[in-house]
Formats: structure tokens, sequence, C-alpha cells
């Protein structure tokens, strides 16, 4: 087995070859004009180191993966109630799809998917300013990065409620069927700001070391909601490509299209990976492939251990 460092440096001197890099979210302006030639991948480990290679100082709109956070916040506050308002199911369809909203009467497969994830803001921010709840957001992702650095991009949110006309259109379905307490411009300026949080790979790797339930890491929640995250992230975290995560990488997930992934390797490590191209499921190209390729070296998987270079 290669050591951990080794396989980061491999992996991203591999990575800066590549043409064929996948596609910037173009639908979020301000994302287009992110370099698609950047790459960076990092690992935290319970013990406090953090290896890196690439751009992994550099930070990123993380997106999506922010519905981990608010996911964790809203199960601390609410436990087992928010299920009444969100599935648990992976969705099979697009991140953005309303389809299936209408089949299931307005309440979401899944936390992770937008409709899902904009009822789980919905949920917290009920009795709050959204500044309030932005505020908790951020202090709860600095608390467990151990580190105050971390921001929002307001270009990256404001550019997102000039074209958010698709998540508008989710939140506004979910209040006709009554389960969106906000008015949905509210619920979604708070969403649009949560997402366009900014972090490194350094600083999202050791955000996610909380996920690991690795003695030493920091305690945000308690174990059991913290078993239930992961298997939500394996299960759900990619989108309709979940199932060829799990079944390529074999660690649980969340992907955002800023190009970011995190990925937890329960009781050993934190990995967070960006590449901004993304494949057509809207997760990040190479990422993917540089995840994959680390769980290989590694022998991280859930499933057990292996050491296959090729297991196709
Ligand atoms: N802010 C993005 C949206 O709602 C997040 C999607 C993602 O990262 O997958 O469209």
């Amino acid at each position: 087995m290669p050591d951990i460092q080794d396989s980061l440096d491999r992996i991203a001197a591999d990575m800066a070859g590549r043409m064929d890099r996948g596609e910037v979210a173009h639908y979020i302006p301000e994302l287009a004009r992110v370099d698609p030639a950047r790459f960076g991948i990092a690992v935290a480990l319970p013990d406090d180191r953090v290896l890196s290679a690439g751009d992994s100082t550099l930070p990123f709109s993380i997106q999506s993966i922010s519905k981990v956070f608010t996911l964790s916040i809203a199960l601390g506050r609410l436990g087992d109630q928010l299920w009444s308002r969100v599935g648990r199911e992976p969705s099979g369809q697009a991140f953005n799809s309303i389809l299936q909203l209408e089949h299931e009467k307005g309440r979401p497969r899944n936390p992770f998917i937008n409709a899902g994830a904009i009822a789980v803001t919905d949920a917290i921010l009920a009795g709050h300013q959204p500044k309030e709840l932005l505020g908790e957001i951020l202090r709860f992702v600095r608390a467990a990065a151990g580190d105050d650095d971390i921001h929002i991009n307001h270009a990256v949110a404001r550019s997102e409620t000039a074209t958010g006309h698709r998540n508008l259109a989710l939140a506004s379905f979910m209040k006709s069927y009554g389960n969106l307490i906000n008015p949905p411009e509210l619920t979604l300026g708070a969403y649009f700001h949560q997402c366009a949080i900014e972090m490194s790979c350094q600083q999202l790797a050791r955000a996610g070391l909380y996920l690991t339930s690795a003695a030493g890491t920091p305690r945000m929640l308690g174990p059991d909601r913290v078993r239930r995250i992961n298997a939500i992230m394996m299960t759900c975290g990619h989108y309709d490509a979940s199932g060829d995560f799990a079944f390529r990488v074999g660690l649980p997930g969340k992907s955002g299209v800023g190009g970011g992934i995190l990925c937890i390797v329960p009781g050993k490590a934190s990995v967070a990976v960006w590449s901004p191209g993304l494949n057509k499921q809207g997760n990040s190209q190479l990422g993917t492939e540089a995840i994959e390729r680390l769980a290989s070296d590694m022998g991280w998987s859930v499933f057990g251990a292996s050491h296959t270079a090729n297991p196709d």
C-alpha cells in the first residue's frame, strides 16, 4: 500500500495533464468563470495531520456540499421530526428535477437533491432571520474545520439569486403542498447563500472529520446521527450517479456543482477534492476519478479493504 502523500502526489500530477476535464457549471454565471484547470485534493486525519496536493489551499464554492452541514444542524435541532418534511431514498433523478416532487406530493425524496435541501433549510430557518441562520451555519462549519477563515462569496449568491428560477419553482411547488414554512424567496435567499460558502480542500477535509466518528475529532452531533448522515451520503450524495459512486468508490460522499466532493472514510479520514469540470450528472469528473484512485490505492471502502488497481 503506498503512503497517502505518495498517492496524492501521483494523482495530482496525473490530473494536471488531463485534457478532458468535464464542463464547469454554466447555469450559475459566477461559477462559469472558474478556471477548469484547477485541481486540489486533501486528506484530514484524526491525529490532526492534513496531507494535500495541487490547489489545496484555494477556496472554491462548496455548493451542495453545504447540504451535509445543514442536514447536521437540522437533525441536531429537530431530530426525527425532520423526516416528516423530507424522505431518505435515492431519487434516481437529476439534482434539480421537479418531476418526482409532483408525484410525491411536495415531499422531496431526500435531503441532498435540491428540493430536499431547500426543505431542510426552510425547517431550520423557521423563527429566524436568514442572517441568523447563515451565522449559525458558518459557526458550525468553522467549528468543524477549526478555522474561522471561512466565508460566503456574496457575488456567487447574487448570481444564483438572479438565475435560480428552477429552485424557485421547486420551493413554490413545495409551498403549494404546505411543505414550506417561509415565503419561497426567504428560504431560497438562505439556501443560495449557504451554497455560496467557500472553502479550500484543506478546510473542507478538516470540516468533514466529525463525520468519521474517529476518536479525537470534533463532536458536532451524536454518533447515531453521524452514521445516518453517512448512509444518506452513500445512497444520495451524487444525485442520479450515487449508485455509480458507491460502486466505484465504496465510501459516503457528497458532491457540489462547484466541482468539490467531500468523502468520508469512517473511523479513518476525511477527504476533499476539487476539480471544477463536471460530468453530465453534475458531479466533478476528475474529482470522482481522483477519489476512486485514492480509495483504491489505500484500500479504503466501507465494504472491506481491496488493493486491486483495476477492480473492474
Ligand atoms: N446551488 C446549487 C443549486 O441549487 C447547488 C447544486 C449542486 O451543487 O449540486 O442548483
